[in-house]
């Protein structure tokens, strides 16, 4: 078996299509050198090897061990170099690299080759004995961090001893003794914690971070960037062995990392960081501020020069030239690396860029614009999940700001909360309920979970790329970063900011666009629907074949549903509207009747209060479907629980507190989920349903009549498992209908329908069809009872399942299709055969999910039901669905 691809020197053993097998770093290393661009020799161990490594009792094969001397040999060959050569060193980088990005999950090693011998080498060829003794020291330090675990603590210490000793603050005032000097330090530091010499065989070398970068695909860290991003643990990493060039070779070299379009606003204009004299991961390491690419970039930051544009002018434009050909040959924005080594420039990785959902939009819409994609392209480039950053609320431009300091935009959008300094207080606070801004000096992957927890992010170190704008931009969390001015006292749980004291649990308000920080809560405002988003949306909505609605029962709910693009309603829940303190009483006063009489009489109370809501809701859905779900919660909801409430609710509904005590433990149930619910009620009181439906008819002609435009009500019967449960219900519907319609002198078109939300329902979906105008299926109740799982209790238990594999994702947020979908393509198939053209929605909160619309797309649905915020998502899904 293959298991080592070789690029660089004109040789290139794959491209960007090989992802799955060269990791995406691999195949574009492969991809970028067959387009003919400078790319440093060197080889791809594909992600076959990583798993035969983990089935293999973490060996590696002899099979494996020839491969990688013939790939170093290809690299020795094309560099004139020698791996271990003491003359002229090769030296090599060892990078991991997934299918997709892991932002800083998986570790690199870098000028992996060097020794005690082999640094004299490159001293001479470079003719630079500084920059050897620096490359070796870097090796050293991260080879003992990455490869052999040791704490790098120590090195750093070491290295500020060094330069106090010398007087000194930056790096680069280092000298070549200096840096010598300290190699003889760090190799005591790597003996003293190893027991043993520090590896001097460059071919150990190679080996040991082999085995570390296949070793990090199972670190703690990658796991839980892997949980959260639904990345599947079988996938494994490739490893990437590849030349070193060198941007640490003095003043006309540099290293640096580019976006060719903003990725925080979508702007269509370069966006990156670059240090000279440096290498790797100084730029986003955040331990020297990184310059500006540009000189645009620089002014607009009010930074003194020099930007990459004018210090290096034909570096530069080379450098551009190559952004435009890679944008124009991945047709998608690129995230580059790239070095420059004595005025050669070097790529050493692209990617297609993340990028804030707001730039995700504007670079979708313009890319169509340009010519570069297809509009159905651009429906497909936006991911449905990250517009609810956009639909949120941003700061209100007119309210006051108490501005503490100012740092970098990283990652857009606006967020309040109370500070806390670590990952694991920002979750656990996150857990009891609290908004946490999390404040890091800089974050790290071990940082993962608490800025998942956290609505906003704040630094005080770290660029643009730094890792916590990586990460918080690739979450959707706005963040904060490089806030140089806030002063962190982490042991102290506070930090200090002109002059401020702000403690833990204090509240501050981020905003991602403008990176300012500001002490309290600042007032927000509704965000623009028209711009990109809007053109997005009219390419999406051509492209479309379900309907959206939206669940809703207020007229607010509803207001907000119709500016987003719903349909018409899929799901108006009744109980709430029973809640409400006028009416509680005359429902209570239903509840406890002993006769029907009783029971008609408090009804007659309710009847114009409900009239009136679905007046209000017709109104604003005038023309279009509105689902109306008839009383489904069992009564004892309705009432009193505690005892103190007791007293007054039998002083209001005027019953003595015996008879109310004893109605409450009467309608007690075991398992209300399962108990007299749904069109139970419906069957033993026929006439609260009969008022319901009075309410309905007699509000759809009202408005009919007012507004010109009938509503459609479609009546939906929730709970129902057999077909004589909807026959029954449908009659008291119809007669209803009948009544009001002759009462009144005119008519409205309505559909009677019914819930699927019953295993039984969706078997027997042929005959209830019978009854039926339409399903809706109501997937939350109809997932708690195939699998058997109450929502409200899976907590304890459905995290573990998760993770153990037992059900891919949280069966209540994305469909388990495997089960419930069936019931649903089965319930689809049998209803559509007795009756061709019923009508099928779903109205669970899996109408909002992208991945749950995607099936009910392939269930041939008519429409998908979710609620107002999740509009815009449920049509951008359904379109992808279509596509
Ligand atoms: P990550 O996935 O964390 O970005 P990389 O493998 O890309 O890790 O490497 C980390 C840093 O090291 C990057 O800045 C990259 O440009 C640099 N680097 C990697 N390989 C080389 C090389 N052969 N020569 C010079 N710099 C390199
Ligand atoms: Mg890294
Ligand atoms: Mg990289």
């Amino acid at each position: 078996t293959q298991y080592v691809y070789r690029f660089g020197g004109g040789v290139s053993e794959g491209g960007s299509g090989d992802k799955n097998l060269l990791g995406g770093k691999g195949a574009n290393l492969a991809e970028m050198s067959s387009i003919g661009l400078p790319v440093p020799p060197g080889f791809t161990i594909s992600t076959e090897m990583c798993t035969r490594y983990y089935e293999e009792g973490q060996a590696f094969p002899d099979e494996l061990r020839e491969q990688v001397a013939a790939g170093i040999a290809h690299v020795e060959q094309i560099t004139g170099k020698g791996f271990g050569d003491a003359a002229d060193p090769l030296l090599v980088s060892v990078r991991s690299g997934a299918r997709v990005s892991m932002p800083g999950m998986m570790d690199t090693v870098l000028n992996l080759g060097l020794n005690d011998e082999t640094v004299k080498g490159l001293a001479d060829t470079s003719g630079d004995p500084r920059f050897a003794w620096d490359s070796y020291r870097r090796f050293i330090q991260m080879y003992c961090d990455v490869v052999l675990g040791l704490d790098h603590d120590a090195f750093e210490e070491a290295l500020e001893i060094a330069k106090e000793d010398k007087g000194i603050y930056l790096d680069t005032e280092m000298e070549s003794e200096d840096w010598q000097k300290l190699v003889g330090e760090y190799m005591r530091l790597a003996e003293a914690e190893l027991g043993h010499p520090f590896p001097q065989d460059p071919q150990d070398q190679l080996w040991g971070a082999v085995g570390a970068v296949f070793g990090s695909w199972q670190a703690e860290r990658a796991k839980v960037y892997r949980r959260i991003n639904d990345i599947p643990g079988d996938w494994g990493t490739a490893v990437n062995v590849q030349a070193m060039v060198f941007g640490n070779m003095g003043e006309t070299s540099a290293t640096g990392v580019a976006f060719t379009r903003d990725p925080a606003t979508g702007e269509r204009a370069y966006y990156g960081e670059w240090l000279i004299n440096a290498q790797g991961e100084d730029v986003v390491a955040g331990i020297r501020t990184p310059q500006y690419l540009t000189t645009a970039a620089r002014q607009r930051a009010g930074a003194k020069p020099a930007a990459m544009e004018e210090a290096m002018p034909e570096t530069f434009v080379e450098l551009a030239k190559v952004f435009d050909l890679l944008e124009n040959h991945y047709r998608d924005m690129q995230d580059i690396e790239f070095t420059v080594e004595r005025g050669k420039l070097w790529m050493l990785q692209t990617r297609s860029g993340k990028r804030a959902a707001k730039a995700a939009l504007k670079i979708a819409v313009d890319m169509a614009g340009e010519g570069l994609i297809t509009e159905e392209e651009a429906v497909l480039r936006v991911d449905p999940g990250a517009l609810d950053q956009l639909l949120h609320p941003t700061l209100d431009p007119e309210a006051e700001r108490d501005v503490i300091a100012r740092g970098l935009p990283a990652s857009p959008g606006a967020a309040s909360g109370v500070v806390v300094f670590d990952a694991d207080t920002a979750e656990h606070r996150a857990a009891m309920g609290d908004d946490v801004i999390l404040v890091r000096v800089e974050t790290s992957p071990e940082d993962i979970h608490g800025m998942h927890a956290a609505k906003g992010i704040l630094t005080a170190r770290g660029g643009m790329t730094s890792h916590a704008a990586v990460v918080a931009r690739g979450m959707g969390r706005p963040c904060v970063s490089g806030t140089g001015s806030v002063a962190i006292d982490a042991k102290a749980k506070m930090f200090t900011a002109m002059d401020r004291e702000i403690g833990e649990g204090d509240m501050i308000t981020i905003d991602g666009a403008t990176g300012e920080v500001m002490v309290g809560e600042v007032a927000t405002i509704q965000p623009e629907l028209a711009g990109d988003f809007g053109q997005l949306m009219v390419w999406a909505d051509k492209s479309r074949r379900m309907r959206v609605r939206t669940n809703a029962e207020t007229p607010a709910d509803c207001r907000t549903a119709r500016e987003f693009g719903a349909e018409g309603i899929g799901l108006c829940r009744t109980e709430h509207m029973f809640f409400d303190a006028a009416r509680i009483t005359a429902v209570r006063q239903m509840i406890l009747a002993e006769n029907e009489a009783g029971r008609r009489t408090a009804l007659g109370k309710l009847l114009p209060e409900q009239r009136q809501d679905f007046t209000e809701i017709f109104t604003i859905m005038a023309g279009l479907p509105v689902t109306i779900r008839l009383l489904d919660p069992p009564l004892h909801e309705f009432l009193p629980h505690g005892e103190d409430e007791l007293q007054e609710v039998a002083d209001a509904v005027d019953v003595s507190i015996d008879t109310l005590r004893r109605r409450v433990s009467e309608l007690h149930e075991f398992n209300p989920m399962l108990g007299h619910r749904g069109c139970r009620l419906g069957v033993t009181y026929p006439e609260i349903y009969e008022m319901q439906a009075r309410a309905i008819f007699e509000a759809a002609l009202d408005v009919a009549e007012k507004s010109g435009e009938a509503p459609i009500p479609e009546i939906m019967v929730p709970l129902v498992a057999t077909r004589r449960e909807l026959e029954l219900m449908k009659a008291v519907i119809d007669r209803t209908a009948d009544a009001v319609f002759e009462e009144k002198g005119a008519r409205v078109d309505f559909l009677v329908g019914t819930m699927i939300e019953l295993p039984r329902a969706a078997l027997r979906a042929g005959e209830i069809a019978e009854q039926a105008e339409f399903f809706s299926f109501g997937t939350n109740d109809l997932t708690q009872t195939a699998l058997g799982v109450s929502r409200d209790d899976a907590g304890r238990f459905l995290g573990t399942y998760v993770d153990q594999g037992i059900y891919p994702r949280d069966p209540f947020v994305t469909l388990d299709v495997e089960g419930v979908g069936e019931l649903i393509a089965l319930a689809a198939e049998r209803g559509r055969a007795t009756k061709p053209n019923v009508k099928l929605g779903i109205c669970g909160e899996h109408g909002g999910d992208p991945a749950s619309i995607a099936f009910c797309e392939q269930v041939a649905l008519d429409y998908v039901s979710a609620s107002p915020y999740r509009v815009p998502i449920a049509r951008l899904a359904a379109a992808q669905a279509a596509l």
